[in-house]
């Protein structure tokens, strides 16, 4: 019987060990963290792609109990000036969108299903090094213990010590220009419907918005930034966090101000990193998946449904052509043109959040014209995309 070796517990790993359990195949997962993260992150949208990999992994239903379907984004200039709707999803067979949710939630629910299932999760596992011969992998980690296994799957993140493992002058991940920060704030009224995102290009920074059905406000703000770690992120308290954040916006239009001054729930900044390109996704008996192999900026909307949908192909690509260099070769280049063009679409919205001055007055006047021009263009390709389950991957 083949065995999986499935390192990170986030989003991409126990989707992977789901897929790999649908395709008959065994697998365990290997998370550094000493516990579940059950209430980590702030929130992110599932594309409708997302949705889609989901229910081949019979999880939609749980998912959409969930957050709360957002289809659409209303973008805004920091003066008020509306430059235009972006549509964030197709519309499913079965009527569903795409869905904005907390990441724990997503989380709670891949991770639920992991232990339904019998997959066994441990914890307090973090890869340090690896052995591949031609008879398996062996995975050790930082508290001396190890494991073997047939197939090395590296679902470790952004920062992923499996990429490493494969390739060990892999490019590293590149930053963003851009801290993140969000929270929840309500018992506010604002000038949304449910389900509209709002998104301003503030003077100092960008902001977005939405109501939740049950009238709580969720918010996000990208502040550029030169930092380029996080240790170079300002430290700052609570109190000091909510003053700088409100300040970005005191002379922009709309309500964030406000919201952040009265938000119930902030989260700690994070800077965001990107994986533009990765010259090597597999080598041996190791593979990686999901943001350690391709990380989208969070503007992408895409990078949950990413990891799920690599997670279902790499199954496939295994169920088919058996643990060897042919299914993972297939597996990168069936993902890799995909991946990188939604990657790339997600950059240039990131340089038009940290635009200033002419830059700024030049996406203000061109932006309404894209997004007149681009319709419907590309959202397809994205966000209609279905992973048929019953076709036989072939070599
Ligand atoms: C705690 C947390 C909170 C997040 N919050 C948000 C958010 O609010 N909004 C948003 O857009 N995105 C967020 N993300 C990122 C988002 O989950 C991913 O971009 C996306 O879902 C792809 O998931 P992934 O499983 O590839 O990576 P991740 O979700 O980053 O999961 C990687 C997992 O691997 C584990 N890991 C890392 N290194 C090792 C190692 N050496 N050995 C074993 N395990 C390891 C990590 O602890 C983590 O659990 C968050 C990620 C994390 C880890």
């Amino acid at each position: 019987m083949k065995r999986i070796l499935i390192i990170g517990g986030g989003i991409a790993g126990p989707a992977a060990a789901l897929a790999f359990a649908k395709a008959g195949i065994e697998a365990e997962v290997f998370e550094r963290q000493p516990c579940p993260a059950d209430e980590t992150g702030v929130f992110f949208t599932l594309g409708s792609n997302g949705l889609d990999a989901l229910a081949t992994l019979d999880l939609q239903e749980a998912a959409l109990s969930h957050g709360f379907p957002t289809p659409a984004i209303e973008l805004r200039s920091g003066t008020g000036k509306s430059l235009g709707i972006s549509r964030i999803g197709t519309t499913r067979a079965d009527g569903t969108s795409s869905q904005t949710m907390r990441r724990a939630d997503l989380y709670s629910v891949l991770r639920d299903r992991v232990i339904t299932e019998g997959i066994p999760i441990s914890y307090g596992k973090e890869l340090v090094s690896v052995n591949d011969s031609l008879d398996g992998v062996k995975a050790t980690f930082s508290d001396g213990s190890s494991a073997e296994g047939d197939l090395l799957v590296g679902c470790d993140g952004v920062h992923s010590r499996t990429r490493t493992l494969i390739d060990p002058i892999s490019p590293p991940p590149v930053s963003a220009g851009l801290i993140n920060y969000g929270g929840f704030t309500s018992g506010m009224d604002v000038d949304t419907e449910p389900g509209t995102f709002r998104m301003i290009f503030g003077d100092r920074a960008f902001f977005g918005y939405a109501m939740s059905p049950d009238e709580t406000v969720w918010w996000f703000v990208n502040e550029p930034t030169t930092a380029t770690s996080a240790a170079s992120v300002p430290t700052r308290s609570d109190a000091e966090l909510r003053t700088h954040l409100a300040n970005l916006f005191r002379s922009d239009f709309g309500p964030a101000s406000d919201l952040i001054g009265a938000a119930q729930d902030l989260s700690r900044p994070t800077l965001t990193h990107l994986l533009p390109h990765l010259p090597r996704w597999q080598r041996g008996r190791l593979v990686v998946i999901g943001d350690a192999a391709h990380a989208p900026s969070p503007s992408s909307g895409q990078g949950a449904s990413l990891s799920i949908e690599d997670a279902l192909v790499l199954a496939q690509c295994v169920r088919d052509l058996g643990i060897s260099s042919v299914a993972l070769e297939k597996f990168e280049s069936i993902r890799r043109p995909r991946v990188e063009r939604i990657v790339k679409a997600a950059a240039r919205i990131n340089s038009n959040k940290a635009a200033t001055g002419t830059s700024r007055r030049i996406r203000d006047t061109v932006l309404p014209l894209i997004l007149k021009v681009s319709g419907t263009r590309g959202l397809e390709k994205t966000y209609g995309h279905h992973i048929d389950w019953l076709q036989t991957i072939t070599a």
